[in-house]
């Protein structure tokens, strides 16, 4: 069978998302030479049964591999992504909840298309409420992440895992602040604005800040529990793309030996 016209890179394997044999196919409406093409597949090489990305991929299959029972579990996702992990967790996972972030209602407020406002830098659920919490690409959009990720390993149960894809643009060089917001609440642009589409909101989202491996240990130390950076590429599976990771931040349960652990990181 001949390729659709527009493709530029046609594989066969298997799709950990839709979980069985497929083709993936990256298009483009103009000529793509061949160093480029990997740079193009983070948007464009898609499952041809699911339309799943790589990027979705690869953290569908860190999640079957830590925690092959997720369908039993409680799981937080904030501002889930398009075809591929989402709507898979929406339709077999019972215990999956879904929070965006909207500054016009109130914090904790469920609304009619289902979702629950939450800031993730500033929640209002329980602590010890989840199995698993996900992002997929919003690590680069916020603020404050560290306190994201303080937040996050607070929700978790001890036991529970924190997953998240985001592009790491500069892997063995610096992290970069793009943008950052001023004491009175303006946003401050440090480098040229940059912006990812966004479903909600105005369409797009300001990018602010340009990581590097250095995500792992940031968010340790901001969040006090263990933050790994787990770099695959594996065609097999469709898993290929240049800024990919999957950051996984492990909350332990600890012993309690009588020492304020927080307390001692003052
Ligand atoms: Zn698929």
């Amino acid at each position: 069978m001949n390729a659709p016209q527009g493709t530029v890179f046609e594989s066969r394997g298997f799709c950990p998302v839709c979980e069985g044999p497929t083709t993936f196919r990256a298009t483009s409406e103009t000529p793509m030479p061949p160093k480029f093409q990997a740079h193009w597949f983070r948007g464009a090489l898609r499952c041809q049964a699911c339309q799943s990305g790589p990027r979705s991929r690869a953290i569908t299959h860190v999640l079957n591999r830590l925690r092959p029972h997720w369908r039993g579990l409680v799981i937080h996702e904030s501002s889930p992504g398009g075809p591929g992990l989402s709507p898979k967790l929406r339709r077999q996972c019972p215990g999956y909840l879904v929070s965006q972030y909207s500054p016009d209602l109130a914090p904790g407020e469920v609304t009619s298309q289902g979702w629950r406002n939450e800031n993730l830098e500033d929640q209002t659920f329980d602590d010890a409420s989840f199995d698993v919490v996900l992002t997929q690409d919003v690590f680069e959009h916020l603020f404050h992440p560290g306190r994201a990720a303080a937040e996050i390993a607070r929700t978790l149960r001890p036991g529970g895992i924190y997953l998240m894809t985001v592009p790491i643009m500069n892997p063995f060089g610096t992290t970069v602040r793009r943008a950052s917001l001023s004491p009175d609440g303006e946003v401050v642009h440090h480098l040229e604005e940059s912006y990812h589409g966004n479903p909600v909101g105005d369409g797009r989202s300001l990018v602010t800040v340009d990581w590097s491996y250095q995500i792992g240990p940031y968010l340790s130390a901001a969040s006090g529990i263990p933050f790994t950076v787990l770099v695959i590429d594996d065609m097999s599976m469709g898993i290929r793309d240049p800024y990919n990771a999957v950051v996984v931040g492990h909350k332990a349960a600890l012993p309690d030996l009588g020492e304020d652990l927080e307390g001692l990181r003052r």
